[in-house]
């Protein structure tokens, strides 16, 4: 490996058809960084997220977990979706699974934990997320805040180097968002590599070391939290702002 970024995007650029989603990417992300992503709805945020996990492929440009290339190769994608963990805006939680299988479900049949190593690993997630109590039930008896933190809980339980949020906040009732938002915190207090695309400035300027803002498919600016805010460059970014704030 030649450097110790987490993850890497070099000119990334990804086409749906005609359509280029993604322009010229350029990121690198260091072991313990938390990064906020922010922009207008359909600037590619959520593409340049499920890029890096390959739920979705690039065209051109390299991108690198770990020093691992993300190609067409099987076992490269395995690797690298064993080190990254994702959370959704929708959950996507197994309906017909409890709380706990949705949890043990990737340990037992992709790391080949014994079950009962899994169910003890998943309960100290559950407990982390502070909802050991709900272990037995389903997703659907949950509120939104429980499930998204059962999310939480199923991606930790993987032991992963870094983890993408995708708007983990935006289909949540007002009231859940704070806990929600509260186990991003201590996540990112734990040292944890995130990259969250969100629009919860609070979140943003308590925990990010960068905030990227992305229009049309490229990164328009990139600055620490407390510039950026204060101190927008691009008027794209001012207007964005305005908007949200
Ligand atoms: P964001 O997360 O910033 O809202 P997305 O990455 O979801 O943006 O989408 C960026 C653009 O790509 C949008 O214009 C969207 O309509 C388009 N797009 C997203 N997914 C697809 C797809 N599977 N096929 C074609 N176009 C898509
Ligand atoms: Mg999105």
């Amino acid at each position: 490996m030649e450097n110790n970024y987490v993850v890497e995007l070099k000119d990334v650029n990804k086409w749906y058809g005609e359509f280029h989603v993604l322009r010229n990417i350029n990121l690198s992300v260091s072991k313990g960084e938390k990064i906020v992503i922010c922009g207008p709805s359909g600037s590619g945020k959520s593409t340049m997220i499920r890029c890096i996990n390959r739920l979705e492929e690039h065209q051109r440009g390299d991108i690198l977990v770990k020093g691992l290339a993300l190609t067409s190769d099987l076992k490269n994608i395995e690797t690298v979706r064993r080190e990254v963990g994702m959370v959704f805006q929708h959950f996507n939680l197994f309906p017909h699974l409890t709380v706990l299988e949705n949890c043990c479900l990737a340990p037992i049949w992709v790391k080949q934990l014994p079950r009962r190593e899994a169910e003890e690993i998943a309960m100290s997630f559950l407990e982390r997320v502070q909802i050991p109590e709900q272990a037995l039930k389903y997703p659907g008896q949950l509120s939104g805040g429980q499930q998204q933190r059962v999310a939480i809980a199923r991606s930790l339980c993987m032991n992963p180097q870094v983890m993408l949020f995708d708007e983990p906040t935006s289909a949540l009732d007002p009231e859940m968002v704070r806990e929600v938002l509260d186990v991003m915190v201590e996540l990112a207090n734990e040292g944890m590599t995130m990259l969250c695309v969100t629009h919860e400035m609070g979140f943003a300027k308590q925990v990010a070391d960068r905030v990227i803002f992305m229009d049309r498919g490229q990164i328009m600016e990139e600055n620490e939290p407390g510039q950026f805010f204060d101190n927008p460059q691009s008027e794209r970014t001012k207007l964005f702002l305005s908007q949200i704030l």
